[in-house]
């Protein structure tokens, strides 16, 4: 059998997303620091960010009155210390992003802040509409220059090295050979799971690889059952690179409304908030609208808006509705509810760190407790900064180094007759807006026995072990719903 290959660093990072690229930025120049990711940083989620950075810093707001939005609508499930840090610690991650070069929209007045779902005030750091590229891209032109920054953007990673005490490496596949690289401290940074649903807003390779390689790795879970629904995603377009195309909160932000098939404005009689309800509510209010009408979707009217406004406030989605046939101001968008945000992930304390010595999560993958049953719309670009930050500290201050330790290579993983595609439709019947619990205990069972007994066992290569660990991931994530339902039964 062929030798593995194996580099050794002072710090690996899997993913390259916001979490990933802040944290390598955040560490000291002393220390070498390999971030690996599945594809480039066009691929992450982080790119696709549209509405922007939730930061108290406008002359009507403070951080004790994004604390209390971030609470309620979190339905106070969050983690109070958590969120506490979070708004504490907004402004002075926003200055240092801006001395990387960022630069949101302002004019001679100050910052122009957006609204969205559920803020008292507006108060959102934007960039047009298209935030999280135009950040990432520049945090990225920053790692470029760092020579103790290598990345390794075609690399998938698939499993943690563990000693059973401590994390001490990851193992990956670049171009179908399998590679070892060795850290004392590993950061998992690889987002949510939002592609493990056919109907999502997220990208490509977001299946929550990262959440179920610490499940594998005995890592402490929470909130795993805390699934954000956007209200709206462009409805017709799941072709479109594996996903539906988001049409920012903003634009309801900016005044844009929600209709029935008869064209009645169902969320007036909803919630206070009307179309800025909380994500939860607009969602279950469109769900229930579409399952008593023919129309497979509802209508977003945002046809009060001027052309020449919409076209300069949100470039991106009027391009997108523009091709696909729709001028967003003289016609109204169909949308529907798709799977965006994961609240569950690996529990971290306020450091990032996990309950495996050496391995650090951040940002989505992460469950810091900020967001409780449902994250405050433009807090996570806030998160995986402010816990990047001082996860980059944790790791300066941790004196685990790993030397001549000794690693067994996997050699051979399961595979199962199940398909990716098959299982991702199923998510999207039975663990939507609404629960099928028969359905789901049906499939964990499934799940269970699947993996007990598996088909085989190959060599590993990446169709199987992705199946590996979706099914990992969603017989842990139907395990507990099951005993949520349970115990809210007693
Ligand atoms: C369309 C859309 C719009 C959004 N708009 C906003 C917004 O305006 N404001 C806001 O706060 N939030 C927004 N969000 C949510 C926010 O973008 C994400 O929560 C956040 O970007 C997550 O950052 P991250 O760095 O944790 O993960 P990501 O940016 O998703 O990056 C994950 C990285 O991990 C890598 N990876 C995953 N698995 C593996 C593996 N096995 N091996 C190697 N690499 C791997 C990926 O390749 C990628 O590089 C939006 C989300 C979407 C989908």
């Amino acid at each position: 059998m062929m030798a593995v290959r194996r580099e050794a660093y002072d710090v690996i990072i899997v993913g390259a997303g916001l979490a990933g690229l802040y944290t390598a930025l955040q560490l000291g120049p002393d220390l070498r620091i390999l971030i690996l990711s599945e594809g480039d940083i066009t691929k992450t989620n982080s790119y696709l960010a549209q509405g922007g950075i939730a930061t108290a810093i406008g002359e009507a707001d403070d951080s004790e009155k994004h604390f209390a939005d971030t609470m309620a609508c979190g339905h106070f499930a969050n983690d109070p210390g958590a969120v506490r840090v979070l708004v504490d610690e907004a402004v002075e991650n926003i200055r240092i992003i801006e001395g990387y070069g960022v630069e949101f929209d302002a004019d001679e007045r100050g910052y122009k802040l957006g609204l969205e779902g559920a803020h008292a005030v507006a108060r959102i750091l934007r960039m047009g509409d298209h935030t999280g590229k135009t950040v990432l891209s520049k945090l990225y032109e920053r790692v470029l220059e760092r020579d103790n920054i290598a990345h390794y953007d075609h690399a998938y990673v698939y499993r943690l090295i563990s000693t059973g005490e401590c994390c001490a490496g990851v193992e990956a596949l670049i171009e179908d050979a399998q590679r070892i690289f060795m850290a004392p401290s590993v950061v998992l940074a690889t987002g949510g799971v939002g592609q493990l649903y056919s109907n999502t807003t997220n990208a490509i390779g977001i299946e929550g690889t990262g959440i179920a390689m610490g499940i594998e790795a005995g890592v402490k879970t929470a909130g795993l059952t805390d699934l954000q629904f956007h209200p709206t995603g462009l409805y017709g377009n799941d072709h479109y690179e594996s996903r539906h195309f988001l049409i920012s909160e903003a634009v309801r932000g900016e005044g844009a409304v929600l209709r029935d098939e008869n064209m009645n404005r169902f969320m007036e009689g909803v919630h206070p908030m009307k179309e800025l309800a909380p994500r939860d509510v607009v969602s279950r209010a469109i769900h229930d609208v579409i399952e008593h009408q023919s129309l497979g979707y509802v209508y977003l009217d945002a046809t009060h808006l001027d052309e020449r406004f919409f076209k300069e406030r949100f470039p991106t989605i009027y391009d997108c509705c523009r091709n696909f046939g729709i001028n967003p101001a003289h016609t109204m968008i169909p949308v529907v509810p798709c799977m965006h945000y994961y609240m569950g992930g690996l529990k971290t304390d306020l450091d990032g760190k996990t309950s495996l010595r050496g391995l650090y999560a951040v940002g989505e993958c992460s469950h810091t407790g900020v967001h409780g049953k449902n994250r405050l719309a433009s807090n996570s670009l806030l998160e995986a900064l402010v816990f990047g930050r001082r996860t980059a500290r944790a790791i300066s201050g941790d004196s685990l180094r790993v030397d001549d330790l000794k690693w067994i290579a996997l050699r051979e993983v399961p595979y199962f007759n199940m398909s990716f595609g098959s299982l991702q439709a199923w998510m999207t019947r039975n663990m939507g807006v609404v629960k099928n619990f028969d359905a789901i205990s049906d499939m964990k069972e499934r799940l269970e026995a699947a993996l007990w007994e598996p088909k085989g066992h190959r060599l590993p290569n990446w169709e199987d072990l992705r199946n590996f660990h979706v099914i990992v991931l969603m017989r842990e994530m139907l395990k507990k719903m099951i005993e949520e339902r349970d115990e809210n039964e007693i």
